[in-house]
């Protein structure tokens, strides 16, 4: 056998399992409508929350820096990729979340990564949700601090392992704010409780609730009204604000000493005028109104309702994402084949995203989708459950 004769057990191993990714292409701007491997379906499984990825504010205001400042920085932010545009971005997040200051990253995930190494060091100890999304595990994985996995949403058991460490000189509970593959809330009043009594910082990862929670989509730490409370708020400029890119805002220290040592700032180019243009239009769209967030919102809970009428499993979601629960990879899989015959784009999602087991849809509800588009949906998914037997 030859060298990569693993690798392609392994691949052979992920077909039968009924793991393997079918990645299919777009070939049209991303909408409720989208063009999907050269049909035009409807989308059910994009994060463009608010309908941002195609709309024309942000387009122009893209275009614009394009003009203005070219297509690329051709540096990483410390040497010389910090544009005016860069600092705009950053000062109007910061007054979007209501926090002291905020810094850009070229991903959610990047923010992640620069962020929990730079705080905790082998002296701390990191608190993690079981559920945190990857990005943050990978975050953990990248410092030599202590680490306890605490039990989903499970309070008491994180204030009795800070008690258990409560002598560590550096202390940071981190969770998801939406967990984004179920759609539920962090139960984020207690954790700031029992953080404020064992001197510890929280660290928040909204990348689903921006946009989505909280007075014109401010997210979960306004939802909660907790402002000054949450150290670190982690977004993404990928989801609701239809562009890509990541940013953390808080402290002005914190914010400061990531501009110092949060390694993909340093050691990874910036992102491009385009796309800094684009994600300064989106706020500026959100800061003026929430016409689309409660929109969505609407959507959401029309979709959602039926769907439970119709004896669909949607899981424990207080948010539009809205997991269709199948169980096994396989029915995920061929439940989302057959819906893609009948015109709805939908991906099965399994291990190792969500627990084996636990595969499901996820339909992501977006505000640009009519009642219409609802209806259409709900026909089809009860069609296809009645077929396969899941309803
Ligand atoms: C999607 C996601 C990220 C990554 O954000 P990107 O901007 O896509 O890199 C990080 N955390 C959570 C919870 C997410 O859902």
């Amino acid at each position: 056998m030859s060298k990569y004769g693993f690798i392609v057990e392994a691949l052979e191993g992920l077909k039968e399992q009924g793991l393997y990714n079918i990645i299919r292409t777009i070939g049209s701007p991303v909408g409720a409508w989208t063009v999907v491997d050269g049909r035009r379906v409807l989308n059910m499984c994009s994060n463009n929350y608010l309908g941002f990825a195609n709309d024309e504010r942000l387009k122009a205001a893209a275009l614009r820096a394009i003009e203005e400042y070219g297509v690329g920085p051709a540096a990483v932010r410390s040497i010389a990729g910090t544009m005016t545009l860069h600092r705009e971005l950053e000062k109007k997040l910061a007054e979007f979340k209501g926090t002291e200051d905020a810094v850009s990253f070229q991903s959610g995930f990047c923010a992640n990564l620069a962020t929990i190494p730079a705080l905790v060091g082998k002296e701390g100890v990191i608190f993690t949700d079981e559920l945190n999304h990857a990005s943050i595990i990978d975050g953990c994985r990248l410092t030599k601090a202590g680490r306890v996995i605490y039990p989903h949403r499970d309070v008491d058991a994180l204030a009795k392992a800070l008690e258990d460490h409560k002598d560590a000189p550096v202390k940071l509970i981190v969770t998801d704010g939406v967990f984004s593959m179920d759609g539920d809330l962090a139960p984020l009043p207690g954790i700031v409780e029992v953080a404020e009594r064992y001197d510890a910082l929280v660290m928040v990862d909204d990348a689903h609730g921006e946009g989505v929670l909280g007075s014109h989509g401010r997210g979960i730490v306004d939802h909660f009204g907790l402002h000054g409370r949450v150290d670190i708020e982690v977004g993404t400029l990928s989801k609701a604000f239809g562009v890509v890119g990541g940013y953390v805002a808080g402290k002005r220290e914190i914010v400061e000493y990531l501009r110092q040592r949060g390694r993909p700032f340093l050691f990874s180019s910036a992102t491009t005028p385009a796309d800094v243009a684009a994600c300064i239009a989106a706020v500026d769209v959100l800061m003026e109104t929430d016409e689309p967030v409660r929109k969505l919102w609407e959507n959401a809970r029309y979709f959602k309702s039926k769907m439970q009428e119709l004896g669909f499993d949607t899981g424990q979601s207080e948010t539009p994402i809205t997991p269709i629960m199948l169980g096994e990879a396989k029915t995920a899989w061929e439940f989302s084949k057959r819906l893609f015959d009948e015109e709805i784009f939908a991906q099965a999602i399994a291990y190792p995203t969500v627990p084996k087991g636990k595969a499901r849809i996820r339909v992501m509800i977006s505000a640009v989708h009519t009642r219409d588009d609802l209806d259409f949906a709900i026909e089809k998914f009860a069609k296809v459950g009645r077929e396969l037997g899941v309803i």
